[in-house]
């Protein structure tokens, strides 16, 4: 165990100061500063730590209880992610029964040691991957308190996320490694057990020193505040590293402003940079080999794209660096870095990380409360993702990226395993209905919120979401007033459908008929979720334009859309009214095509009836 080094409280105090609300709302939060000291035995896979928290309180309550993760007890025979992923209908194929069958040096676990609040012990009592903490004495409303803590961990082999001796033999993939205080929010507690997903963070900043035996490089989260010393890639140009006697270095980062740290480490790893104009360093850690090393290097310039394409589409990356690190299971997501699989096409290498970096917006900075909104992180990341390869790395740009995103919700609306978006993320019956939920149907709230007020208006109100919620833990409420605000329309309805119900939507052209020279059209709602309508007219002349249909209760409609037919004709659709009847000053003769929504853009369960082709 190290001795508690010695930390000023008052600096811990001061570095947050007001940072709980602003001009735009008063919703406070939580600020905390954590200083981790570990120690890493290569050869165990076990560490110790010490861990020293100032912890503010921001809101108006007393707290009389905290609550820690600790995850990697997760990973044990009978725990709760154990049991849930044997019994669930359709098991992540990455964990299925391997957490069953670790082995007594292969499970995780971590276990805080000893704990004081403000010098005293706390009483504490450890509840699978939670720690449940009676505080000695309570934490007032605007108080900063000062936790200090020595845990002792075991890594597990690898099953799923984080973990030692991944598929490709990375070693270390230290994510979700320390006890982490649970966020506190205008919601109370969120000390969600860790059963298999998404996760939840106070902001604060990291102050972390690993050491471990000198033959390791590590990567991760943060900025290295020792790059002289260790080098490894890090150093200065033309910087000369001493050399060291010793059999272990010690590695210090600073992370300011995130909700998580992750590092990783392997003997083996080639560490490459690459400087942006913009200040920003990209570091790429890998092991370079044959199944890598083309890759790896192509994935240089397109990372550099994407930070490009981000910061002007979705806000300023706020960061000085970002690392793509190879590791983990997959890909995931944490703050300035991302742990990816290495061998892979230079397509998926490039679609999983322009993904994960994404995330950077959505789940890194502006912090949505991923169990309960997992489709705002996964959701809108998804759709940023798609938009962002679409525009760099596809040969043949597609005017519509999010084309996987609609096909893919149709088939869980068919499939009948839907469930309500609002569900908890580790709460849905399947994984098909969470994954599907989260990612497809997310990305088509921000997609059909384009179709709805306008894409232009939706990507100015993107960058307005950005500058009013970053570091604040936006919910489903907060875009949607964002998106009203920008259109000022009325949107409180599209939020109701989409993320409380499973109500689908379904519009026909129900029928065509002549009138005195005019042509009459029948429209119909046959689905229970009500949208607005863009009715594409095709004249046998070639002419097109848009008859609008807004919903009366959005209080106002959308203006004609660059690159769509415009819109001529508007009526307001109440949404209690089954039909509506229009009215061409033409013949039928004169009409060669009836559409609605030829964008594509309306999540229509049933396209086949939104149709009509004059024979
Ligand atoms: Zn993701």
């Amino acid at each position: 165990m190290k001795k508690f080094s010695s930390f000023s409280l008052l600096a811990l105090c001061l570095a947050f100061v007001g940072s709980s609300v602003n001009g735009q709302s008063q919703r406070w939060q939580q600020s905390i500063n954590y200083q981790m000291d570990v120690d890493m035995d290569v050869a165990t896979n076990r560490y110790t730590g010490t861990q020293t928290i100032a912890y503010a309180n921001h809101s108006p309550d007393t707290l009389r209880r905290v609550f820690f993760h600790l995850y990697y007890n997760a990973f044990q025979p009978n725990s709760m992610m154990d049991e849930r992923s044997r019994s669930i209908a359709d098991p992540d194929r990455r964990v299925g029964e391997r957490i069953l069958n670790l082995r007594p040096e292969e499970i995780g676990y971590m276990r805080v040691k000893r704990l004081h609040m403000n010098g005293q012990p706390v009483s504490m009592e450890e509840v699978g991957t939670i720690l449940e903490v009676d505080l000695p004495e309570p934490i007032l409303p605007n108080s900063t308190v000062l936790f200090e803590s020595e845990f002792e961990a075991q890594v597990p082999l690898q099953v799923r996320r984080a973990g030692r001796d991944n598929a490709e033999g990375i070693r270390y993939s230290m994510a979700q490694w320390y006890p982490k205080l649970a966020n506190y929010d205008e919601q109370g507690w969120h000390a969600h057990a860790y059963i298999g997903r998404e996760f939840y963070g106070t902001w604060g900043n990291f102050d972390v020193k690993i050491t471990l035996d000198k033959a390791y490089v590590l990567g991760g989260t943060g900025y290295l505040q020792n790059a002289a010393e260790i080098g490894h890639g890090y150093e200065s140009a033309g910087q000369t590293v001493p050399e060291t006697d010793e059999s272990t270095r010690t590695w210090h980062f600073y992370a300011p402003r995130v909700h998580d740290f992750m590092w990783a480490a392997d003997p083996e790893f080639t560490h490459d940079t690459r400087q942006m104009d913009n200040g920003i360093t990209l570091h790429f850690f890998y092991e370079k080999n044959s199944k890598t090393e083309k890759n790896w290097a192509a994935l240089q310039e397109y990372t550099e794209k994407a930070m490009a394409y981000f910061s002007e589409h979705y806000g300023e990356y706020p960061y000085r660096q970002f690392s793509v690190v190879q590791g983990g299971d997959g890909g995931m997501e944490y703050p300035m870095s991302t742990l990816i699989t290495g061998h892979r096409t230079l397509g998926s290498l490039v679609g999983v990380m322009v993904h994960e970096l994404a995330h950077s917006w959505f789940q890194g900075v502006l912090g949505s409360n991923e169990s309960l909104y997992p489709w705002m992180d996964e959701g809108f990341t998804t759709f940023a993702s798609n938009r962002c390869m679409a525009a760099i790395f596809s040969e043949e740009p597609s005017d519509f990226p999010q084309r996987g995103a609609y096909a893919s919700y149709e088939r869980l609306v068919q499939s009948g395993l839907e469930e309500p978006m609002a569900t908890h993320a580790d709460h849905y019956h399947t994984n098909t209905a969470y994954g599907v939920a989260a990612y497809s149907k997310g990305a088509l709230f921000l997609s059909q919120m384009g179709y709805i007020i306008g894409e232009e208006v939706r990507d100015r109100a993107m960058l307005q979401y950005w500058d009013q919620w970053k570091f604040r833990h936006p919910n489903a409420n907060d875009i949607t007033r964002v998106m009203e605000k920008a259109s000022g329309l009325e949107l409180d309805w599209f939020k109701e459908y989409w993320v409380y119900t499973t109500n689908t939507i379904d519009y026909a052209i129900a029928s065509v008929s002549e009138e005195n020279g005019k042509t009459k059209i029948l429209l119909e709602r046959k689905g229970r979720m009500p949208m607005p309508i863009d009715l594409v007219v095709t004249y046998r002349d070639g002419e097109q334009e848009t008859i609008y249909l807004p919903l009366e209760m959005m209080r106002g409609g959308k203006n004609s859309e660059a690159g769509f037919p415009e819109i001529t004709q508007v009526h307001k659709w109440p949404w209690t009214h089954r039909s509506m009847e229009l009215q061409l000053d033409r013949p039928v003769a004169a009409v060669r095509n009836l559409s609605i929504d030829p964008s594509l853009r309306l999540a229509d369960v049933n396209r086949e009836n939104n149709e009509w082709v004059n024979e």
